[in-house]
């Protein structure tokens, strides 16, 4: 399989290229040549299928040409080492509960797939030393470091601003020694992020070192997050429910429901989708008015979604032939302020007793405002609540039980190196390595 960028300036790329490289030498997203359409009769009987089946097809129809069967098929069954349950919570709306992996987050799904893949690329071509370089406000940080734990071949720099990130967040990044060094940064996420961006620009660093970058611009990391779709309507299936089913997902740079919109061009009966901002709505502007106008983000208590400028928006647009009437079809939009978040966040677990974390809750309302008549909805629950304790517990004035796995990274030492916001101290410390 060939990818394309989506700025179209830059010759095709090969998969191995794509997944090195991240992003596309003119600044574009890569996008595959192709989306294959799985056919009728896995639909037919998906619902037969065990999770890591289902991701095995829709994992062939992506890599198959570029990977080995028996190779891909590890990586998707060593990815999947977890379920992601569809759960009922009220009415005709389902919570797909995607955070039962390692960092209780669905990052874990294409953060585990990324390294695995990488990982397979760096053996088979004897690639020197890779380095991950990666910005965190908190949650990504914590699932592409556990992906990476102890990958040959590949090191992971983290990078975090220093004191803005909850305890919990950073025991998952800071305590796993091995492959991973955390970068405690002097300054804020857009600090982190200007850091590494200035890294892949610079070319003496890139004579020296092989940088990549492992958030969901990178295709590795982007599209496995399809896998789960299929899983959910093979749910929704065998409760005789699928029919009309609609997709509510929680967006801040917009890839894990881009990847939703490549299941459904491979045939995945989906009616439509929803996507739920907070108060960073640039998405919800663009669908009403057909403008794209980025801003700086804004501080919520869902703030995994405090996004200014959707990264993967250009994926959207290139699916739809930069059509905003094609888009408006299929994706409609809402928004929701830090009081409504906690306002259904507290409803739903008095009336309920389903614990929603500050994202599903999005999720959820846009379903409870938006469903129409014989439809069903599947939220993604995107993270567990217990990764925002303080916000959650001070909503329903409630204990909220730990996990034992966020009990076990509490446990551990916190290793972290200090460094300032200057790209010079950031530089000299990459070339000494
Ligand atoms: C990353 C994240 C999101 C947003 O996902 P995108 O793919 O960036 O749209 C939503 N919820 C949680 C908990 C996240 O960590």
């Amino acid at each position: 399989m060939k990818y394309y960028s989506t700025n179209k300036q830059a010759a095709m790329a090969s998969l191995q290229e794509a997944v090195v490289k991240g992003l596309a030498s003119d600044k574009g997203l890569f996008m595959p040549e192709t989306i294959k359409t799985l056919p009728n009769e896995f639909f037919e009987n998906i619902e037969t299928l065990s999770f890591q089946e289902i991701a095995y097809r829709v994992a062939d129809a992506f890599f198959g040409e570029d990977v080995p069967a028996d190779t891909l098929k590890e990586i998707v069954y060593d990815t999947l080492s977890f379920d992601t349950p569809l759960v009922p919570v009220a009415g005709n709306i389902y919570s797909l509960e995607l955070f039962h992996g390692p960092t209780l987050a669905f990052k874990d799904v294409g953060g585990r797939f990324m390294a695995r893949l990488l990982g397979y690329f760096i053996r088979k071509e004897g690639l020197k030393n890779v380095n991950v370089l990666v910005a965190t406000s908190g949650d990504t940080g914590s699932a592409v470091a556990n992906g990476f734990l102890g990958v040959e071949g590949i090191h992971v720099y983290v990078l975090y601003p220093k004191g803005k990130v909850s305890e919990i967040q950073e025991k998952q990044f800071t305590t796993l020694g091995q492959n991973i060094t955390s970068l405690e940064i002097d300054g804020t996420f857009d600090d982190c992020q200007a850091l590494v961006k200035s890294a892949f620009m610079d070319e003496e660093l890139n004579k020296h070192l092989l940088l990549t970058s492992a958030n969901s611009i990178n295709v590795a990391r982007f599209l496995p997050q399809a896998f789960y779709y299929f899983y959910a309507y093979a749910q929704l299936k065998k409760l005789g429910k699928a029919d009309k089913m609609v997709i509510s997902v929680p967006s801040g740079n917009f890839g894990n429901i881009t990847a939703g919109l490549f299941g459904k061009q491979m045939g995945l009966p989906i009616s439509r989708f929803i996507a739920a901002n907070n108060k960073n709505d640039i998405f919800y502007q663009y669908l009403q008015t057909g403008k794209y106008n980025p801003r700086p983000s804004i501080a919520t208590i869902a703030n995994a979604m405090d996004v200014g400028d959707p990264s993967n928006f250009a994926r959207v647009l290139d699916l739809y032939g930069h059509s905003h009437s094609a888009i408006s079809a299929e994706i409609t939009g809402t928004t929701y302020s830090d009081e409504q978040i906690r306002e259904t966040l507290q409803s739903v677990y008095q009336e309920t007793h389903y614990l929603l974390d500050p994202h599903g809750a999005c999720g959820y309302r846009a379903l409870k405002e938006g469903l129409k008549d014989g439809e069903v909805g599947v939220f993604l629950e995107t993270a567990h609540p217990a990764k925002f304790l303080e916000t959650v517990e001070g909503i329903i004035h409630d204990k909220v039980t730990i996990p034992v796995k966020l009990q076990e990274f509490m446990k551990g030492e916190k290793k972290s190196l200090e460094m300032s916001k200057d790209f010079a101290d950031f530089k000299s410390y990459l070339l000494s390595l």
